[in-house]
């Protein structure tokens, strides 16, 4: 460390900790009127929000809440959320955001693990917690979330009905300063393979990821998604990365923000339509599910801008959202990056090129965002050129990346090998300082000493008429070590067989995009894809699916 002249701590100055309850001082500043909506059961302006913060601070402090405990949130995308994601830190203690799309298992190992103490429940998910409740080995108090009038259920040492409790607690409260690198946030990652790891967040974190969001976000000219006019609607889980952070950029903007509850296709349309929702972000699977609800079709999105992040997103879904007056732009990140890592910027020389040119950019990982370091390590270590096509693991410097894996030393000392976040994508980064995913490290497919990206596999077929969704994963072959295979949901009325495929992947071969060992030998028409619980393609799942089918012989595989 250099000997620089720090500032004197002693000094009468007020230093301003970075807490996350300054986050909350501005967009009430802007517009006290504006709406929180949650679907269509309630909706309250920004001086109630900050009121009902305090209020729900009042109320956990009575419970018991004390700084440094945990407490849990088991519910769908609320405006209740989003009061506990700011009164939980502000108190001082840790909020856990439950993923209750993991099985009960694995809620369970992720609730102990955490020492949660206090749990609030939406009614919803009462058979669950019940069915776990006498494994729990740290949870005191449980409060009932309920969008009815149900005002008690039978959960063990229930403190009440949330809306009751904060009904009767005081609209004032007094936040106190702490530390700014105190514990804000803690979840777990959504991995497939071992236990659920634990990540975790500082107020500092949250704070500098907001700002540098905000900045994104509302000043990039070719991203320009949130400005103050905008209205805001998450389609990605409040678990998942605390909905990737917006809702703390939303508030501190004073945006109108639309919480649709449990995702039902019909009801969030009908939200887009009635509360004219302008920005939201999701995976590329809900914006499927979405543009092929019922209610979607014949509709004219224009004025929906989307985020596309936590996989990649596809040349065929960016024309199809185009083509319904949507756009897209994509993003990266991950749960242990808190996770705005980079957005798919144009700058000046990039917008002056061909409509196809940009395109092949939008859809892209993105430049990394204001103060974050990113690069490629080779397995030794040592760093690639940012060529674009030197291929790497990508790893990452920022101040917001979790600082380990919650008591599991040996994963977080893996996590930050030499100093740097491992992220498990192979990557390249080119000289617009575009990220561009490759693949995670352990789905690239290795067939007879050539390397095949999934990803880009997947872009190509999806690019077939025939084709609504596909997952292309690598199989063991006696041969050639591994053999793409690719799993393929149909459009209505249409066939497709492996002699077709390669037919369709020819021309690519042909140019020099993909390698002729890229063709599939084999893939499974189905009704259906395997996704984890916040929507990706759960390849641990397709891979064991097919060593099954392939035993017994399954009618669906086609083979070239
Ligand atoms: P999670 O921690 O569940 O959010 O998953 C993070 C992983 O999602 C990353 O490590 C990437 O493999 C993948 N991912 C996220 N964003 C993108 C993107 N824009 N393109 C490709 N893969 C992505």
């Amino acid at each position: 460390m250099l000997q620089t002249r720090l500032l004197d701590p002693t000094a009468c100055a007020y230093q301003a900790p970075l807490l996350i309850k300054r986050l909350l001082l501005s967009g009430v500043r802007y517009e006290k009127t504006r709406e929180i909506v949650y679907r269509d059961l309630l909706r309250y302006d920004y001086l109630t929000l900050n009121q009902r913060i305090a209020r729900l601070a009042n109320m956990l402090s009575a419970a018991g809440v004390k700084a440094g405990d945990t407490v849990a949130v088991m519910d769908w995308d609320s405006h209740r959320y989003l009061e506990c994601m700011f009164a939980i830190p502000m108190l001082g203690a840790v909020l856990h955001t439950i993923n209750i799309r993991l099985s009960a298992d694995q809620i369970l190992y992720t609730m102990n693990h955490a020492e949660d103490k206090f749990v609030l429940v939406n009614s919803d998910f009462v058979p669950l917690y019940q069915s776990m409740a006498e494994q729990l080995q740290t949870v005191e108090k449980t409060i009932l979330l309920s969008d009815g009038c149900e005002t008690t259920a039978d959960l063990p040492n229930l403190v009440g009905e949330y809306e009751h409790l904060l009904a009767g607690a005081s609209h004032q409260y007094d936040f106190a300063d702490f530390d700014e690198n105190s514990i804000a946030t803690t979840f777990y990652t959504t991995g497939t393979t071992g236990n659920p790891k634990g990540v975790y967040f500082s107020h500092r974190q949250l704070v500098l990821h907001t700002l540098a969001e905000v900045s994104v976000l509302g000043s990039l000219d070719s991203v320009r998604l949130m400005g103050s006019d905008d209205v805001y609607m998450p389609i990605t889980p409040m678990f998942h990365v605390h909905a990737w952070g917006m809702p703390y950029a939303a508030t501190m903007m004073g945006l109108k923000q639309v919480y649709p509850g449990r995702y039902e296709p019909d009801l969030l349309i009908k939200l887009w339509r009635e509360e004219r929702v302008t920005y939201s972000h999701c995976v590329p699977t809900i914006l499927q599910m979405v543009l092929g609800a019922k209610s979607a079709q014949g509709v004219d999105f224009g004025g929906w801008k989307l985020i596309i992040g936590g996989s990649a997103l596809t040349r065929s879904l960016y024309d199809l959202a185009k083509s319904r007056g949507i756009q897209l732009t994509a993003a990266y990140g991950m749960s242990e990056t808190g996770p705005l890592i980079s957005c798919a910027h144009l700058n000046d020389e990039l917008q002056a090129g061909s409509d196809d040119e940009r395109t092949t950019y939008r859809i892209k990982a993105g430049v990394p965002v204001p103060l974050v370091e990113a690069a490629i390590m080779a397995g030794d270590g040592s760093f690639l050129p940012h060529d674009g096509s030197s291929q790497g693991e990508l790893v990452l410097r920022a101040p917001w990346l979790t600082q380990g894996y919650y008591r599991e030393p040996g994963q977080s000392a893996q996590l930050w090998q030499h100093g740097w976040l491992h992220t498990g994508d192979v990557a390249t980064i080119d000289e617009f300082n575009f990220i561009e995913i490759r693949d995670r490290i352990k789905d690239v497919i290795k067939t007879g000493g050539e390397w095949i990206s999934s990803l880009a596999l997947e872009d190509l077929i999806s690019r077939h008429p025939a084709v609504r969704e596909v997952a292309v994963v690598g199989v063991e072959d006696p041969q050639w070590g591994e053999r793409p295979f690719a799993l393929v949901v149909l459009q209505e009325q249409h066939t497709l067989d492996a002699k077709q495929l390669k037919e369709h992947l020819k021309p690519f071969v042909e140019q020099g995009t993909i390698n002729k060992w890229a063709i599939p030998s084999q893939i499974a028409v189905v009704t259906e894809v395997p996704k984890t619980s916040v929507g990706k393609l759960d390849k641990k799942k397709i891979r064991l699916d097919i060593v099954r089918w392939q035993a017994s012989g399954s009618t669906f595989l086609s083979t070239l």
